[in-house]
């Protein structure tokens, strides 16, 4: 009988056990988690980490009686490594939730809606061009300065021959028969002739035979530098329109290394620039490296706002939706109490409190 109701005892404290996972194995201990520095998401700040997932992670382990260790990784597939690797227990910090994702980890519900969307170059639509800068520009581009020193070489030429035939002409078009001044004379009429707009002809009749092939040569000079500028300011208007993911085709654009932005743009078929940190990918953009940066809304509309203000904006609206998670590794219990204190913090206004701090108006 004794012997019955240990065994009936022993059953019963196994069931308790396989049926409820400890609360004192998830509840009251160190947990170390990776993570990654991402403004608004993660910020380092004064040797300290905070941001809107770092709130809302410390918030959900305060409520666990968790006592948070962060190791910071130096890109998301680092991060996910120190998951999958088990040197740390879970990751937080703009994960986002993928199908590929999902077949090697868990997720938490989603602690934040996403998406991708496109950051570029410049103070806006309205403050964008200025037809004066434009014309500068175009004026001092590096084709105007290689078609301004072919001239230059040219005109030499004629400037001599001109300046031989003509010289000792009587009122011909070069004043003096020295070299200097003489072929200062020979140069302006050489420029004025092959921009087409010569006052004189000269006298001799192989310098007009001369000055006769230079008028066609300066007509047709003109002509090919019309066309080059004419050129040079399609190209240029053709890449000032980027608008929306199908205009990133070919173009180039940086995202960070190992993003679900980074294979986003694979699949548009962009030259992608990929990056440790998000602040090099501004930088690209800034230094003309780039012409745009793709990246999660979040951190790019943070970025706009802020730092990036009248320096970069936002085209289009997200073009890929996805949500941020808290990652662990499958069958970890503490997903369970993750998400269940997840709901109660949005339920009793943390979550929104949290929110509102890092990406409510101002
Ligand atoms: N949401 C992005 C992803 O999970 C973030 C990438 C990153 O941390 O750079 O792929």
């Amino acid at each position: 009988m004794l012997i019955a109701i240990g065994r009936l005892a022993a059953t019963l404290w196994l069931a308790v056990m396989i049926v409820s996972p400890a609360p004192a194995e998830t509840v009251g201990r160190d947990i170390m988690v990776a993570t990654r520095i991402l403004p608004p998401l993660v910020i380092e700040k004064d040797g300290a980490l905070t941001g809107f997932s770092i709130e809302l992670w410390n918030a959900i382990a305060a409520r666990l009686k968790l006592k948070v260790d962060y190791r910071p990784a130096p890109n998301v597939g680092a991060l996910l490594e120190e998951v999958r690797s088990n040197r740390t227990e879970i990751g937080v910090a703009a994960i986002s939730i993928t199908s590929v994702r999902e077949v090697e980890f868990e997720f938490s519900q989603p602690i934040l809606n996403a998406g991708l969307q496109i950051m570029i170059r410049g103070g806006g639509r309205d403050g964008d061009s200025n037809p004066l800068s434009d014309i500068l520009g175009l004026l001092f581009s590096k084709t105007s300065l290689v078609w301004l020193g072919v001239a230059l070489l040219l005109i030499l030429i004629p400037a001599h021959i001109i300046w031989f035939l003509e010289r000792r002409q009587d009122s011909g078009i070069i004043p003096s028969d020295k070299y200097i001044p003489g072929i200062f004379y020979g140069m302006y009429w050489s420029a004025a002739t092959l921009a087409t707009q010569a006052e004189n002809q000269p006298r001799q009749w192989l310098a007009r035979v001369v000055a006769l092939f230079w008028m066609f040569t300066g007509i047709v000079f003109v002509a090919l530098y019309t066309a080059q500028l004419a050129a040079t300011l399609t190209v240029q208007q053709i890449q000032g329109g980027i608008n929306g993911p199908d205009d990133l085709v070919g173009r180039k654009v940086a995202t960070t290394k190992g993003s679900t932005a980074a294979a986003a743009l694979r699949e548009l078929r962009a030259q992608v620039t990929e990056v440790s940190r998000i602040e090099d990918a501004y930088q690209a953009l800034h230094d003309r490296e780039v012409d745009a940066v793709v990246f999660d809304s979040p951190v790019l509309l943070y970025y706009a706002a802020n730092e990036g203000k009248g320096r970069a904006y936002m085209v289009g609206g997200q073009f890929r939706k996805e949500d941020y998670g808290i990652v662990f590794r499958p069958g970890n219990p503490l997903r369970r109490q993750v998400n269940a204190t997840l709901l109660q913090l949005r339920e009793d206004g943390t979550y929104q409190q949290i929110y509102d701090r890092w990406f409510g108006g101002k």
